[in-house]
């Protein structure tokens, strides 16, 4: 009888390769992210990917950098993370010490989000706004909340 297969893919490279699953459901032509919750026993909670809120449609407005702010996509859109906690239907006690897998390090609204729900660990592939003030914020926060934080990085097989 043949042994196990032994050259699985990691919890984390599974979780990942699901948030690069959702960012593929973006339909912001500039930048796609998404997230994939687990909880501590490795289970799935929920998923999200950037996009608008339900009620509007994604042909509503342009998806661009507008001068008008009530047609700049950056008004709408929630973040991957966001729709991630905002999707599961289960109790947030869930997502206590959970792991969050984005394809991006969150922004500073997400990071605050993040942490009040309970979130124990983000793990992030981009990090492409390292030096920006708002990453920093988000770093610091983070930090001064005992969130940790760690950059994954796949092989170019997994990014398809
Ligand atoms: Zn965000």
């Amino acid at each position: 009888m043949p042994g196990k297969r032994s050259d699985v893919i990691s919890w984390d490279e599974f979780f990942m390769r699901v948030a690069i699953a959702a960012s593929l459901r973006s339909k912001d032509p500039k930048t796609q992210v998404g997230a994939c919750i687990a909880d501590t026993n490795h289970r799935i909670l929920s998923v999200g990917y950037n996009g608008t809120p339900s009620g509007i449609t994604d042909d509503a407005f342009p998806w661009e950098d507008s001068d008008d702010p009530l047609f700049d996509k950056h008004n709408y859109v929630i973040h991957a993370e966001a729709n991630a906690l905002l999707n599961y239907r289960g109790s947030l006690k869930d997502v206590q010490g959970a792991t969050v897998y984005v394809t991006l390090f969150p922004c500073q609204e997400c990071a605050k989000m993040l942490i009040q729900a309970g979130v124990g660990e983000v793990v992030y592939l981009d990090d492409k706004y390292h030096d920006t003030l708002g990453a920093q914020v988000s770093r610091t926060a983070l930090e001064t909340c005992g969130v940790t934080y760690r950059r994954i990085e796949l092989s170019d097989d997994a990014l398809g």
